[in-house]
């Protein structure tokens, strides 16, 4: 029996998983060690000797408590959750539902181009913004989508104007983001977005014969030569310009033509002067649902290809390229950082609402953007004619889906990556038909569960470490 008396230690509250030989063991405020197998039992006893060095690796690491580290544990706590004070900052705002491209996974089930209703007018895009400004963060991200918001750059152009007028007076952090797929990005455009110190970012779903099949024109024509020019035009005009703080960024469906493709997917972003690529998995919304069985692919198939990429990926970098894995770059912010680096699709609450808000061309005020593509009213919270910030945020019904995506449920408490973690009520819906779902059985969980694994498996190999070091240090 072990004698408490010669003990100045709690032990905190951990999870741990078998590793090989080895337990990867986990705490509540993000630190983690991996232990061998007698460490492990040592741990479990509580039969570890004051001032041994087994002791001080524990507390550092905060799995034991003493009164020398508990004001650490508890400031790391905050620190991680700290997102939770901060109110909503990211704004998704769709101009238009119109696109004169017919993507086959489109998830804004967008419009044809002769479509005349789903287009904001002007006194919708002024309440929009009225409303926006309600929100006590003092980071305000506004980012266009669509539909091809450029379709309708005229509100486009207004909303920044506007926006900006009001921020005189409420001196918010306020920065402007779009995501087009560059087809009528033309000089009068591009000359304002870039005056206007908006972030561009595009689709790219990897070479020719992978984008074309994927993202064609509504009238069949190929996409992908556009969206070349577009990033080299970009690239171009930053350098002229001068401009350090801003490059063109592009983004990924991964569809089950992409996973043949990983290393000619990377090569293209390379090719294309990207510095990054986020590699997610299908989500089934949208025009996706009509074709799901064509195009979506198991979890297996989906790790097997993601595993393929950042392989390659760190392949690239062991060689002085610099590229990197957004997914992975997140998830390794949590696990190295003691900053919660706020992605809203991955935290615990995750960020609807209270960190992300989208709005539709007629004002309707939907918990996220994923969940305005699912258009349930579920997930309308209000519209901004006739709703104040203070309204939709304290509703039962936004509190009810914070509620759902935290992951304080029974499965997560006993996952060792429970720390990094969060739940999608949005795709508990899509796929089992209620917000609370049987987490285990949910790709989301599938997935993160085994890059989880994979990154802690990678982080043991020092040359690994580093460079994912590199990766969070060029963040900074
Ligand atoms: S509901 Fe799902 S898609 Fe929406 S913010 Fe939360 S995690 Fe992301
Ligand atoms: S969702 Fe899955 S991977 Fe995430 S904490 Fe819960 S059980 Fe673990």
């Amino acid at each position: 029996m072990n004698d408490k008396s010669k003990q100045n230690h709690l032990i905190n509250n951990y999870r741990h998983k078998k590793f090989g030989n080895e337990f990867l063991v986990t705490t509540d405020h993000g630190s983690w060690i991996f232990l061998s197998e007698k460490e492990f039992e040592k741990l479990k006893k509580d039969l570890i000797e004051k001032d041994s060095e087994f002791c001080k690796k524990l507390e550092e690491t905060g799995i034991i408590i003493t009164t020398k580290n508990i004001k650490t544990i508890l400031r790391k706590l905050e620190k991680r959750n700290d997102f939770l004070y901060q109110g909503t900052s990211l704004h998704i705002v769709i101009p238009t539902l119109r696109c004169n491209q017919k993507c086959i996974y489109c998830h804004a089930s967008s419009k044809s181009l002769n479509e005349k209703k789903g287009e904001m007018d002007e006194e919708t895009a002024k309440k929009v913004i009225d409303f926006i400004f309600q929100s006590p963060s003092e980071y305000i991200a506004i980012e266009f989508q669509g539909g091809e918001p450029l379709l309708n750059f005229k509100i486009v152009s207004y909303m920044i104007h506007y926006a900006k007028k009001l921020n005189k007076k409420y001196k918010k952090n306020l920065i402007f983001r779009i995501v087009s797929n560059f087809s009528i990005l033309d000089e009068e455009k591009l000359n304002f977005l870039i005056k206007e110190n908006v972030g561009i970012c595009t689709s790219l779903d990897g070479p020719n014969y992978l984008h074309n099949k994927n993202r064609p024109f509504a009238n069949k024509k190929e996409s992908h030569h556009l969206v070349e020019k577009g990033i080299q035009k970009l690239n171009k005009k930053y350098k002229k310009n001068n401009i350090k703080h801003q490059r063109a960024n592009a983004l990924i469906t991964i569809t089950k033509y992409s996973l043949q493709y990983p290393k000619e997917i990377i090569d293209e972003y390379v090719g294309l002067g990207l510095k990054d690529i986020h590699l997610r998995f299908l989500n089934n919304l949208g025009d996706a649902r009509q074709i799901w069985d064509e195009i979506s692919y198991s979890c297996e198939e989906f790790m097997d290809f993601w595993k393929k990429s950042i392989d390659y990926i760190l392949e690239m970098n062991k060689k002085g390229v610099f590229f990197r894995e957004r997914g992975c770059l997140i998830i390794l912010q949590k696990i190295l950082t003691e900053t919660d680096p706020n992605f809203v699709d991955i935290r615990s609450p995750c960020g609807a609402a209270i960190e992300q808000l989208s709005y539709t061309p007629e004002g309707d005020i939907f918990s996220c953007d994923e969940a305005r593509m699912v258009g349930e009213d579920l997930f309308k919270l209000g519209n901004v004619k006739k709703d104040t910030y203070r309204k939709i945020i304290s509703s039962n019904q936004t509190c009810s889906l914070v509620a759902s995506s935290i992951n304080d449920c029974q499965i997560c408490d006993y996952c060792v990556y429970k720390p990094y973690c969060g739940i999608c009520p949005v795709c508990n819906f899509v796929e089992q038909g209620s917000i609370i779902a049987k987490t285990l059985e949910t790709p989301r969980c599938k997935i993160y569960k085994a890059q989880f694994t994979y990154l802690f498996e990678k982080l043991k190999n020092l040359e690994n470490k580093k460079i994912f070091q590199d990766w969070i240090n060029k963040t900074k």
